[in-house]
């Protein structure tokens, strides 16, 4: 079909889409560090994280070897509610750009969730209820795991509690109302019903909350609780594993009209959707089989790749989880007020930590003035309201687009376009007013953030 005219949208029937996820951990020589426990400095046990995480996901967690999981048959048919996410040819904007390149984006924000969140959250929620338990504890920060998560508890029923970072719970009341519809109960972060969120709160009253705050509040609910656990919808292992359906969807996509990308990109807050998207592309570079060049995006006033430290740190404020070693930027880092555009979490994932460290991928900052003006330039054009953590992504692929016309390549670019941007409107408000500013963290304050990271486990 190498010939034939490429449709605006490639979908994939039931019968092709993927019916596994792949681990890329299987494909890694050097495997991604594990969790260490912040107590004993010696890597976690599957006993030890069992009163935290469903049994399941610590299997999942834990498995560096295992290639390709069987997607369980009630999570594939909740995935065709809303799978296969289209994967878009870019023609307008191609055409707009006045670029050789070609541009594909594989869309995630068709759900009522509105991202790529959703894979994961009905994964681990499915396995919390096969596991027996009564519900689930979680933080979200702009609320779209929140609401994914709501939407899988509330088909599965089970219950669940969301602490979510006080600055959004105010600022996204639209989110917040969303979740109570699907039944969760939601709490903003850092509260007065945890002993951490009372220890922060007395520390820094003033507080606007941070993820890292959240996570801790929840976790505390989750091993307080008999009949709890708590799940997380970014960073770890396991939820790379769940969104590698994103990028096996659109490797079959692009694989049926034989189109091999020459990028890769994706925005890059706790790594999920990048990890997922990349995962199969990454593995058949793994393996010495193809080349690409895959680049993570992320805010400059956020920058954990670029300009944080790769070290074992808290996953959390509280310092109640398991260590991780990823580059952080140090687990007290809040980005400056001002920062608009998500993709705030302080770490990365471990195994894209590890990708890069290794030199398998690239990362540059962006700041979020032109992410805003490449998320209007993409909506007058291609007509989706993409959410500002996405349009990261956007920016870096219309740059690296407007690079082709220089030179004249036709490279063929793909990036995630993560979610919309509906429930982002104060954001848009701020650019829209002209009151969009760039906060960047200086050195200093970043060395200041450093001291915090823990004493390096040896082994
Ligand atoms: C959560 C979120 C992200 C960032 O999280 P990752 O784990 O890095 O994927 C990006 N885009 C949207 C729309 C999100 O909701």
């Amino acid at each position: 079909m190498a010939n034939e005219k490429i449709p605006y949208k490639i979908y994939l029937t039931e019968e092709e889409m993927p019916k596994t996820w792949y681990n890329v951990r299987a494909d890694m020589k050097n495997k991604p560090a594990p969790l260490v426990n912040p107590g004993t400095l010696q890597p976690m046990k599957a006993e030890e994280l069992a009163p935290v995480f469903c049994d399941e996901l610590i299997k999942q967690e834990l498995d560096n070897d295992t290639r390709y999981y069987p997607i369980p048959e009630e999570i594939l048919s909740f995935y065709k509610m809303y799978r296969p996410s289209p994967l878009v040819r870019a023609y307008c904007l191609e055409e707009k750009l006045q670029t050789p390149a070609k541009i594909y984006y594989k869309f995630e924000g068709n759900n009522t969730s509105g991202s790529h969140k959703l894979n994961s959250a009905i994964a681990q929620a499915n396995y919390a209820k096969k596991q027996g338990l009564r519900g689930v504890t979680t933080e979200t920060g702009a609320g779209q795991w929140g609401t994914a998560l709501s939407m899988a508890c509330a088909y599965l029923g089970l219950d669940l509690k969301v602490f979510m970072v006080k600055v959004s719970y105010e600022q996204k009341p639209f989110r917040r109302e969303v979740m109570r519809t699907y039944g969760a109960s939601v709490t903003p972060s850092p509260s007065d019903t945890t002993n951490v969120g009372r220890k922060i709160l007395a520390e820094h009253p003033d507080t606007t909350g941070s993820l890292g705050c959240a996570i801790s509040e929840a976790v505390e609910v989750a091993v307080s609780n008999p009949g709890y656990r708590y799940v997380l919808g970014s960073v770890l292992n396991q939820v790379l594993l769940h969104q590698s359906v994103i990028g096996c969807e659109t490797k079959i996509a692009l694989d049926k009209y034989g189109i091999t990308p020459d990028i890769i990109i994706g925005c890059a807050g706790g790594g999920s959707n990048l990890g997922g998207l990349i995962s199969p592309f990454m593995g058949e570079k793994l393996r010495g089989e193809k080349d690409y060049r895959i680049i993570a995006v992320e805010p400059a006033s956020c920058p954990s790749f670029t300009r944080g430290v790769y070290a074992y740190d808290f996953c959390d404020t509280g310092m109640v989880c398991p260590m991780a070693k990823m580059y952080t930027m140090g687990s007290g880092f809040i980005p400056s007020a001002n920062h608009a555009g998500g993709l705030r979490y302080h770490g990365m994932s471990p195994v894209l930590s590890q990708l890069y460290h290794d030199g398998y991928m690239e990362a540059v900052s962006v700041e979020q003035t032109k992410v805003f003006e490449a998320a209007e330039y993409f909506a007058r054009t291609e007509g989706i309201l993409p959410a500002p953590e996405s349009s990261h992504a956007i920016r870096v692929a219309i740059d690296e687009a407007l690079k082709c016309k220089e030179t004249g390549e036709e490279k063929t670019i793909v990036f995630g376009l993560t979610g919309t941007g509906y429930f982002d409107l104060v954001a848009y408000q701020k650019f829209n007013d002209g009151l969009m500013t760039d906060s960047i963290p200086t050195d200093e304050e970043l060395a200041a953030y450093r001291q915090t990271l823990p004493p390096q486990p040896k082994f």
